[in-house]
């Protein structure tokens, strides 16, 4: 092994049986890198384009929404992601990257295309590919022989090898590069990747790959291109069940009476399990993990068996959502016509602005339909959750989301509300009441406050009845229950 194939290590054996890392890493040092294009500026086309093009790379990002694109080229980003802003807005005014409109210009310019569209799933649970099979179609029409295509959405097993015996006649290779980052800390996901996983059968599309998409050095594990795609569905499949487990440990810790977040942390414990999505809540939401398990479960059922294990994580994540409604109308007398429930948190997870499937939207509408008065509060999603909840008040600070409030529902984690000032809330509320649906809140800072503080899978600690919340409150003082 000489010093270049030093560098990097080596993780595993390529499909051809040699060590894998070290035919990529001098062919990296040999091929540097060309200019790209990334068809999709959502999250993960703009966050791996603005980091591209932050690490040097020209990129030029195609994408079909006119918003969108005039919100790039201004340089600034459509979505929300921390950090995402300032060097979107260097990377556009350097003119390192670039957006359009026109793929069949962008392909007679570059030779490495990216694709991250959307893949959202169909009601059956299978990945709709409708987005990736009109830009491959465009791609066999117009792509340069010598082009390869870089597949980072995420696409069922056999996708990759289909599109290759598609494109490889017209001199087109096909290499399945799947990405991991997580909205919220995408661009730390990019630089600091646990693995640049790429899957081609093609050593010289995989080392052009590798060499201009690997920018931050992240350790290769090269793979077939079925592989590479096997092991997206397989992670999040994984760390899914992974969360609906700790939640079904939650909820038997709300039956024997244990606290949950002592048991995580002592089962994380053992490096076998560790500590990563070991956090008792709402369950997952978000683009990935419910759709993602959704399709490999559709995949295995196509090829004639039942991954009865990812129906369960499904089943337990959604059940979650209803236990946590169930646990606002236990703490109010079980009725909620004339409650007013205060919903802390709209997006799946802290640090993004996305609804897709965020725990938020099942949970308002349900407390809708039981007749509460829902008023909710966001730091980035709110204009989005306009449009879809259209029967919920919305509030631009969260002490205007608790007045009058009988319970305090806390949905996304938010930083900014475990930072809130709990005593100025414990004199707008009208019942001194929370729900924790993360486990965030410190219940005996709360309790100490008047607080009846209800957890996921901790024992309740409610402050005893008949006890007056408030000393100073009016006539309709209320007692807490
Ligand atoms: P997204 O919906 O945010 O972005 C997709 C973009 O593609 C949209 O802006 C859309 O307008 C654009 N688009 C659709 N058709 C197009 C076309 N023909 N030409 C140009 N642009 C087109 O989706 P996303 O969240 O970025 O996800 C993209 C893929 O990456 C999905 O397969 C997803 O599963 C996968 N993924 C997502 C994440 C995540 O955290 N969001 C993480 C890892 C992998």
């Amino acid at each position: 092994m000489g010093p270049k194939t030093r560098l990097a290590g080596c993780l595993g054996e390529g499909p051809e049986g040699d060590q894998m890392f070290e035919s990529d890493r001098a062919s990296v040092l040999d091929v540097g890198f060309e200019p790209l294009a990334v068809v999709g500026g959502g999250y993960v086309g703009l966050v791996t384009a603005t980091c591209l093009a932050d690490a040097g790379r020209q990129v030029t990002v195609v994408e079909v929404d006119p918003r969108k694109r005039e919100t790039i080229a201004r340089g600034e980003t459509p979505i929300y992601e921390p950090g995402l802003a300032e060097m979107l807005r260097e990377a556009v005014s350097s003119g390192s990257l670039r957006v359009e409109a026109d793929l069949v210009a962008a392909l007679a310019g570059n030779r490495l295309v990216v694709l991250a569209v959307g893949t959202p799933p169909l009601p059956d649970g299978h990945a709709d590919l409708s987005a990736l099979e009109a830009v491959s179609a465009v791609i066999a029409e117009h792509a340069l022989p010598g082009t390869v295509v870089v597949v980072k959405s995420t696409v069922p097993p056999g996708t990759g090898r289909r599109l290759q015996r598609r494109l490889a006649p017209r001199g087109i290779q096909v290499v399945s590069c799947p990405e991991f980052l997580r909205e919220g800390s995408a661009i730390e996901d990019v630089l600091h990747a646990d693995r640049f996983v790429v899957g081609g059968t093609d050593a010289s599309a995989v080392s052009r790959t590798v060499s201009t998409l690997n920018a931050f050095d992240s350790p290769v594990l090269r793979t077939s291109n079925t592989a590479a795609e096997l092991i997206k569905y397989g992670s999040n499949a994984f760390l899914a069940m992974k969360i609906s487990f700790i939640n079904e440990i939650s909820n038997l810790c709300d039956l024997v009476d244990a606290d949950v977040q002592e048991v995580a942390l002592g089962m994380g414990l053992d490096r076998r399990i560790g500590q990563a999505s070991m956090r008792p809540g709402l369950g997952f939401g978000g683009s990935c993990f419910p759709k993602d398990v959704a399709a490999l479960e559709h995949t295995a059922r196509r090829e004639g068996f039942s991954f009865w294990m990812l129906r369960a994580a499904t089943e337990v994540n959604e059940q979650q959502r209803t236990r946590f409604v169930q646990k606002i109308r236990d703490a109010v007398g079980n009725r909620l016509e004339t409650r007013r429930i205060a919903l802390l948190g709209l997006a799946f997870k802290p640090g993004t602005d996305d609804l897709r499937q965020a725990p938020s939207l099942t949970i308002a509408g349900r407390l809708l339909e039981l007749g509460a008065h829902v008023v909710a509060h966001d730091p980035v999603a709110m204009d989005e959750a306009r449009r879809l909840l259209p029967g919920v008040e919305f509030v631009d600070d969260p002490y205007a989301a608790v007045r009058g409030a009988d319970v305090v529902a806390l949905v996304t984690e938010w930083p900014e509300y475990q930072t809130l000032d709990w005593s100025r809330v414990a004199a707008l509320v009208r019942q001194r009441v929370i729900v924790d649906g993360r486990n965030c809140l410190d219940p005996e800072a709360l309790n100490a406050r008047g607080f009846n503080y209800h957890g996921m899978g901790r024992p309740s600690r409610t402050v005893q009845w008949g006890r007056r919340v408030s000393d100073e409150r009016s006539a309709d003082a209320e007692y807490v229950a």
